[in-house]
């Protein structure tokens, strides 16, 4: 493999083209298994960021795949339409939370949120309310890198100063502080109730990833702070929007994690795990209320149209995993998962350099005190055979759904060993 080209022409996510971290050559995955160029197997802890639910290579999704390679890899979506998409946007009205009835496809995350976004600005326009077009959330969000997605995201770890004359200034609220499994403080929700009360004339939504704070800071926070949003939203007529890409099909326990507090937000973006980690493809489902408002005025038509909108083979390949999802009954794996991970990763909390652990449903999160040097401690997951991206204090792992005891004893063990170490 040519890493030298590699490290002279080619950007990774986040890195300097100067002088770049190593990166690992892969020439297959399997299963949980990715393998790497010098021929070495490492178990995979990241799902690829939370997307190959069902490990690799996998046999019902490669298959998925041909069939309908067979018959069309794509075709235009505007004045088209195909099987695939009808199919997955049937199964995907049914398996969310209720009342989310119109789905928008598109091609990644960050686009799902845009399209949110635009969504709730041209509501609220249509509602002969112009000015309602600012958004409210928590800090340390993750919603993506376009812009509007960024105007949403941690101000600090979003690095707001750095595009902060490009960027629409938005509201933030202090991160939730009530952790899932501590009893519920009602103070906690009183800063996000404040900064809604004055400003909620210019506020078009509120959007948040529901009980996971994922990227910006892998926080579990408690349902009842999704239960106030959503109060608060009815009561100042604010749309709730709901980021469920990295939470959604059942990483967190439940289908969708708005489910562990029992709502229903008006706007819901997936992606990540939708094609089973296959092809990016995501969606962005809102009510029959949003849509009509949306519709029911000039321009009477959603402004947003993606080139490769709906993506038939995605599509197939979304709609081959969600029958896996099914089939392999995700809430036992994800529950073994769950308990696995709590027994094995226990020890670290004994460690002098870990601050704290946490697991909910498949996601093990290990808190460091200090920030990890990501090159030295790769290298030494690597060498024990797993492979892992930690990122600021932040080690953690959210694996296959797949993934047997075995493995998983694997990946905990070489966790344990390399932060011993530390
Ligand atoms: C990953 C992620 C996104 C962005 O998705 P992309 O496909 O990377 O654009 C948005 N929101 C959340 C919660 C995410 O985890």
């Amino acid at each position: 493999m040519d890493l030298d080209f590699d490290k002279q022409h080619i950007w990774h996510p986040y890195t300097s083209t100067i002088n770049p971290s190593p990166v690992y050559g892969v020439t297959s995955a399997t299963g949980v298994k990715l393998t790497l160029e010098n021929g070495s197997e490492v178990i995979d802890g990241m799902s690829s960021w939370w997307s190959a639910i069902h490990g690799y290579n996998h046999p019902r999704l490669n298959q998925a795949a041909y069939e309908q390679i067979g018959k069309m890899s794509h075709v235009m979506f505007g004045g088209l339409t195909h099987e695939p998409a009808i199919e997955l946007c049937k199964k995907l009205v049914q398996m969310t939370p209720n009342g989310l009835d119109n789905v928008f496809l598109s091609d990644s995350g960050s686009v799902a949120v845009e399209v949110a976004m635009k969504m709730a600005i041209q509501y609220w326009a249509c509602q002969g309310n112009p000015n309602k077009s600012k958004f409210v959330t928590v800090r340390n969000g993750y919603h993506g890198d376009t812009f509007a997605a960024m105007s949403v995201c941690d101000p600090i770890t979003g690095m707001h100063s750095l595009f902060s004359n490009s960027i629409t200034q938005q509201y933030f609220a202090p991160a939730p502080q009530t952790r899932f499994d501590q009893p519920w403080n009602e103070d906690d929700f009183l800063p996000m109730q404040e900064l809604v009360e004055q400003h909620h004339h210019q506020l078009a939504a509120l959007i948040i990833e529901p009980v996971v704070q994922g990227a910006g800071g892998m926080r579990f926070y408690h349902p009842t702070y999704l239960q106030r949003c959503r109060q608060l939203c009815d009561r100042y007529d604010l749309l709730l929007i709901c980021d469920e890409i990295a939470t959604g099909f059942g990483r967190t326990g439940k289908l969708f994690a708005c489910e562990h507090a029992s709502i229903s937000p008006d706007i819901l973006c997936l992606g990540k795990a939708l094609t089973g980690g296959y092809l990016t493809l995501a969606a962005t489902l809102c009510s029959e209320d949003i849509a009509a408002g949306i519709c029911n005025d000039e321009p009477g038509v959603f402004m947003h149209g993606p080139t490769f909108m709906a993506n038939p083979l995605a599509c197939a390949i979304a709609n081959a995993s969600l029958d896996l999802l099914i089939e392999n009954n995700w809430q036992q794996q994800v529950s073994n998962i769950e308990s696995q991970l709590q027994q094995q990763l226990a020890p670290c909390t004994e460690l002098p350099a870990v601050a704290e652990v946490r697991v909910l449903g498949a996601i093990g999160v290990i808190e460091m005190r200090q920030a990890v040097d990501l090159v030295s401690i790769q290298r030494q997951f690597i060498q024990q055979g797993v492979w892992l991206r930690p990122f600021g204090k932040l080690v953690y792992t959210m694996p296959q759904y797949i993934i047997c005891e075995d493995e998983l004893t694997q990946l905990t063990s070489a966790i344990v060993q390399v932060l011993q170490k530390h």
